[in-house]
């Protein structure tokens, strides 16, 4: 496990003695925020303590006090100078303590990791990855990286001079742009290898209702290997542009998505789904359909890794009647447990924070359960981080009623852990098909032709 970050001690704590000090961190726990992100734990007069490597496989905090409290028993805790011995004597016949000068250390100060982040937008323009990377600055640990799947078309017939940026701003249809994936992966290869590190790049240009789809997926794979770690945010139904799609539109029980999906299990590609909860403006008692088909869905397809984006809201997809008990349901079902949810997107923030009600119900729910959320901003290119932070500003009072565990898994740790297990799924899969023929060739039919004609 590679963690290189070092934080300094409390400022608050730096004043007591060594032992004092370590039977503290032993008994209140804060030696289990060092453990977090330190290889080294530094201590006031000079100490340092290299942390066995059992600690760090441990994935968080919190399971590090699990492992304590499995350990030790609550009576030896109750005292301060067992406590001490016995952390000294584990510390010890594990790893060394040694002195060791002053050094200068930096500190992890992101605020979060993003998510849900487009680079570019519906007529594939955007910023750039330096200028993003500025906008990231040291607040912004890790993101993920896409653009748009579809372009919107400037149909002169249809707005004449005006050219729309955006699909609500013309009638004029949608269509896939796959060029979006080599962009990413070659805005992606321009940075240098520290700073690649922090990105995670995502396949978008693909049909969902093509059987071919999953073909365009392994080869941008096999074209750019070393740089994806899952497809999306790919949409479904979306409210307003679904219908503005040129071509077949898409569904939920389209055997092309079973393709994708599978495709996903085998590679490891983690999948970020948009699939509204509900149609627009529903008519009170209508069925709800589009429930029932992604939980088959997502039942079907249970070795693929899902972020279902937005907790399936939209901008006038409003949240169904009782979303939060149909959440807490879909969260409490071990058929279910391979998907997670982003409330990313500022709509979604505005659901969120909307009142003190739904402000506790939502905290209820993640504290309930910590591993299934993640953040993302879901901004599109933003042109500050005035802006791009605009999100996380919002979330302010639902953060403040998260426990420590939630909140941070909620704001880094679900990321790390379901990025880092799609990167190594997918570097895997990229080595062991590497002599694969990146240009696949269809094999003919005979309702489809010989294949290689013109
Ligand atoms: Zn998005």
């Amino acid at each position: 496990m590679n963690i290189k970050n070092k934080i300094p001690v409390k400022a608050g704590v730096a004043k007591q003695s060594p032992p004092e000090f370590l039977g503290d961190c032993f008994a209140h726990s804060l030696i289990f925020d060092f453990a977090l992100m330190n290889t080294d734990i530094q201590f006031p007069h000079g100490l340092a303590m290299t942390v066995p490597t059992h600690w760090m496989e441990v994935k968080n905090p919190f399971q590090l006090k699990n492992y304590f409290m499995k350990f030790a028993p609550s009576f030896y805790l109750k005292n301060i100078h067992i406590r001490c011995a016995m952390f000294l004597l584990f510390s010890l016949t594990t790893t060394h303590i040694y002195a060791q000068p002053k050094k200068q250390i930096s500190a992890d100060t992101a605020l979060f990791f993003d998510s849900h982040f487009h680079l570019t937008n519906y007529v594939q323009e955007g910023i750039s990855i330096q200028k993003f990377l500025s906008i990231m600055g040291t607040t912004t640990g890790r993101s993920t990286l896409f653009g748009i799947p579809l372009q919107q078309q400037w149909s002169y017939s249809n707005t004449g001079d005006f050219a729309p940026t955006y699909y609500l701003a013309s009638d004029a249809p949608l269509y896939y742009y796959s060029f979006t994936d080599a962009y990413i992966a070659m805005t992606y290869r321009s940075l240098s290898a520290k700073d690649q590190k922090r990105f995670d790049p995502m396949i978008t240009g693909f049909n969902p209702a093509d059987m071919y789809a999953a073909d365009h997926i392994k080869r941008v794979l096999l074209l750019f290997p070393g740089v994806f770690s899952g497809i999306g945010e790919f949409s479904i139904h979306k409210e307003f542009v679904s219908s503005k799609i040129a071509g077949e539109v898409a569904s939920l029980t389209n055997p092309a998505l079973d393709r994708i999906l599978d495709f996903c299990a085998e590679s490891g590609l983690l999948s970020i789904l948009h699939n509204d909860i509900d149609m627009p403006f529903p008519k009170s008692g209508q069925d709800p359909y589009l429930i029932k088909q992604i939980v088959d869905l997502f039942r079907k397809h249970k070795n693929t890794k899902i972020i279902w984006a937005h907790c399936g809201l939209g901008r006038i997809v409003r949240p169904v009647e009782e979303q939060i008990s149909f959440l807490d349901k879909f969260l409490a079902d071990p058929t279910l447990s391979h998907v997670c949810f982003d409330i990313s997107w500022s709509e979604v923030a505005k659901y969120i924070v909307r009142t003190p009600a739904t402000i506790k119900a939502t905290a209820t729910l993640i504290n309930k359960y910590p591993d299934r959320f993640l953040f993302g901003t879901d901004e599109v290119a933003p042109p500050d981080a005035e802006k791009y932070q605009a999100v996380y500003r919002s979330y302010q009072p639902l953060l403040a009623q998260l426990s420590a565990e939630a909140r941070y898994k909620l704001l880094k740790g679900n990321y790390t852990r379901l990025f880092d297990e799609a990167r190594v799924s997918v570097r895997a899969w990229e080595k062991a098909h590497q002599n694969d023929s990146t240009v696949t060739v269809p094999i003919s039919t005979t309702s489809s032709g010989t294949g290689n004609q013109d």
